[in-house]
């Protein structure tokens, strides 16, 4: 099957602009972020540079040629500088523009007659190679810090149009895409290259929006298993990870702010807010990877330690306390009423995983520490409570 070079560039503009303008509608209904704004401009550029560059021969050199190659480049330097946006990092517009300005001038200065065909088209396709290389290694790093498998999906994508652009510049420079003039006579090779350059460029879009669609859906999952004041997980958030906990032995301490409702009585309840974040805070300080923390009621907190005895459980419950204390110090209004926790800590080194019946085991040494007068930590042991 035979296709002509100049339809497919045409055919690569419709589809610019049109996915340029569905992604600009998106944008504008506000349910997304400034990322998409970005990669829109981008579609609509390309495509408007394809359909200058289209037109050769057909209007002036310099909409064909010189806008054509100019435009082209701002779409695929807004690229990276999207998916950068999409990361939550920042990308300054001055030094957008000025790359952009940069990376145009051979266009303008060097392979501008409208016969340098080959030498644009080198100097072009290694350029967006590094640029979607770019791409490659921004959605790299998002699947690394998110979990996002999309992105993964995404750098896939982005390493193998780099590679088609590769292959393109080193065949233009060996003199396999045809002659200096882009459509005279019309190159096979060339125009199944632009054509799969077409249909990742499609692609490439989509993956954007799985990525959008995913990020949303695992940061609605994690909402609903958190606790919007403290950020600690919540009841269901915490049987869920304390199902995917593989480690053996465990222990948990459940903790109990002491005095806290004379807190909030005394100083209000924004106070207490402060103060249970002041909690949740310190203590998340005091442990390790892959521990859990869960507010599990008011002023009750449920922690679960990975592969630690009954005894370091204790000790890493003392130096919770003393966090606790010191964070305190560091809230920004002084408390006539100095709360303190009581603590409960039970272990469990053999046998399966029992939520429920491990935090019964804490919870019962919480309120034997309770009914000892507050402010310290019980061991349940062997159905024998020691303090
Ligand atoms: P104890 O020493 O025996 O633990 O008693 P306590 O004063 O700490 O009181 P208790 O644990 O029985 O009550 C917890 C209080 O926590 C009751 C409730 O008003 C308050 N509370 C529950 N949720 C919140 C919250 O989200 N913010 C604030 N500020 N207070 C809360
Ligand atoms: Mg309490």
């Amino acid at each position: 099957m035979a296709f002509d070079l100049r339809t497919i560039y045409a055919m690569t503009a419709v589809a610019c602009v049109v996915l340029g303008m569905l992604q600009c509608a998106a944008y504008f209904t506000g349910r997304f972020e400034r990322w998409l704004a970005w990669w829109s401009a981008s579609n609509i550029l390309v495509g408007i540079g394809s359909f200058c560059i289209a037109l050769r021969g057909m209007a002036p050199d310099f909409i064909t040629v010189h806008l054509g190659n100019v435009l082209t480049v701002a779409g695929c330097v807004l690229l990276p500088a999207a998916m950068r946006i999409f990361a939550g990092r920042t990308v300054n517009l001055f030094h957008c523009g000025l790359l952009i300005a940069v990376l145009s001038l051979p266009f303008v200065l060097a392979f501008d007659a409208a016969d340098a065909s080959l030498g644009r088209i080198a100097y072009g396709s290694a350029l967006f190679c590094l640029l979607d290389l770019a791409v490659a290694w921004e959605s790299f790093r998002l699947s690394r810090n998110e979990g996002l498998h999309s992105a993964k999906l995404a750098a896939g994508l982005f390493v193998t149009t780099a590679g088609i652009y590769a292959i393109r510049a080193s065949f233009a420079v060996a003199g396999v895409l045809g002659d200096r003039n882009l459509f005279t006579g019309s190159n096979q090779v060339h125009v199944w290259m632009a054509l799969s350059a077409l249909v990742f460029l499609m692609l490439r879009s989509m993956v954007l929006m799985l990525m959008a669609a995913e990020r949303t859906s695992t940061q609605l999952r994690d909402a609903a298993h958190r606790d919007p004041l403290t950020g600690a997980l919540n009841r269901g958030g915490l049987a869920q990870a304390f199902d995917s906990l593989s480690a053996k032995p465990l222990a948990a301490l459940v903790v109990d702010i002491d005095y806290f409702k004379q807190l909030n009585d005394t100083h209000g309840h924004a106070a207490g807010d402060e103060v249970l974040r002041a909690f949740a805070s310190s203590a998340a300080g005091e442990l390790h990877t892959g521990d859990l923390i869960a507010r599990y009621g008011g002023d009750e907190f449920v922690i679960v330690l990975k592969e630690r005895s009954l005894e370091q459980a204790v000790a890493t419950a003392e130096d919770i306390r003393l966090a606790f204390t010191a964070s305190l110090g560091r809230l920004n209004r002084p408390l006539s009423v100095l709360p303190t926790l009581s603590i409960g800590a039970a272990a469990k080194t053999s046998g399966p995983s029992d939520l429920e019946a491990l935090l019964h085991k804490a919870d019962q040494a919480l309120y034997a520490r309770k009914r000892q007068g507050r402010d310290g930590v019980d061991v349940f042991r062997d159905n024998v409570l020691a303090a």
